[in-house]
């Protein structure tokens, strides 16, 4: 198991300077609110602390699935709580967020999957800030209808991770994610909100082949997906499942390269990329190209 042997020099991390980081944990904690940047384990929390940016990861802190890689707590999921669009939203604000990013459990028990609650929360961002909205939701367990409520309440960005290779589905994102629908739901999304920004993002290190990257590269191109993040996949912890391999960050500039050639609008790849990391210039990239 490479993940206990220690890292290799590029993936260790400098704590930042200043104490940016306690003011974000600390409205957080005040807030009572989750973010994806502490509950998944994230290696870029201190340094987006400090920059004082966070995802917020609403519908509470248990999800209903199982992904091998992922560290949010599994089980008994809680009730929605309707205060919770305004939390976020009073969080955004007094961070100056000029870019907010949303993300979710998967809450199959829900006969939405969360959607509605989804939409409160981009409105109440809305409301409160002149950002601009990135959603990162579930894959809502194939449900047409709650993908389409969640962007027809016009969100500047939609994401969602396709996370692997197909042939690795079913062990990284559990039995109930499916390759194919994640494809059809960015098709559908072009076709039918055509101004919609979208983004996907693959984590690497888990197993996949170069020429499986490039494949899955391709097949998120013609389905219209715009933005491409590819990270290095870390355990997060020792039941996740482990690391096979570490890309050396010329192998992420490489397939960022390739990417581009692929035809993503813009690409960004490297060890420490993540779905939500830098999503703001990310996104500034995108819109003054
Ligand atoms: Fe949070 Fe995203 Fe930054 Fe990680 S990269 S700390 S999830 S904002
Ligand atoms: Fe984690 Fe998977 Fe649940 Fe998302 S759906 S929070 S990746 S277990």
């Amino acid at each position: 198991n490479l993940s206990r042997r220690g890292l290799p020099r590029w993936l260790k991390r400098h704590v930042p300077k200043g104490n940016g980081n306690h003011f974000t944990a600390r409205l957080v904690e005040t807030l009572g609110l989750v973010t994806v940047c502490e509950h998944a384990k994230c290696p870029n929390r201190m340094e987006c602390y400090a920059r004082r940016t966070a995802t917020f990861m609403i519908m509470g802190e248990v999800c209903t699935r199982r992904c091998g890689f992922c560290a949010v707590k599994k089980g008994k999921t809680q009730p929605l709580d309707p205060t919770e669009p305004h939390r976020v939203a009073q969080a955004a604000a007094t961070l100056g967020l000029k870019h907010v990013v949303i993300t979710c459990v998967t809450r199959d028990d829900l006969p939405d999957g969360g959607a509605a609650h989804f939409v409160r929360t981009i409105e109440a961002v809305r409301a409160v800030t002149q950002a601009t909205i990135e959603v990162l939701p579930s894959d809502f367990h194939g449900r047409w209808e709650s993908v389409a409520t969640v962007a027809a309440a016009r969100p500047d960005v939609y994401n969602h991770n396709t996370e692997t290779v197909p042939r690795l589905y079913a062990t990284v994102r559990g039995r109930k994610a499916n390759y194919r629908w994640t494809l059809e739901m960015f098709r559908r999304l072009k076709r039918e909100f055509p101004g919609l920004c979208t983004k996907s993002g693959l984590m690497v290190g888990l197993g996949e082949t170069y020429q499986e990257l490039l494949d899955t590269f391709a097949d998120l191109v013609a389905v219209g997906v715009d933005i491409l993040t590819v990270g290095q996949y870390l355990q997060p912890t020792p039941q996740n499942l482990p690391v096979v391999r570490y890309y050396h960050p010329e192998e992420f500039d490489h397939l960022a390269e390739m990417a581009r050639r692929i035809g993503f609008k813009e690409v960004y790849s490297g060890p420490f990329v993540r779905s939500s990391y830098h999503a703001g210039e990310v996104f500034a990239h995108v819109q003054k190209a």
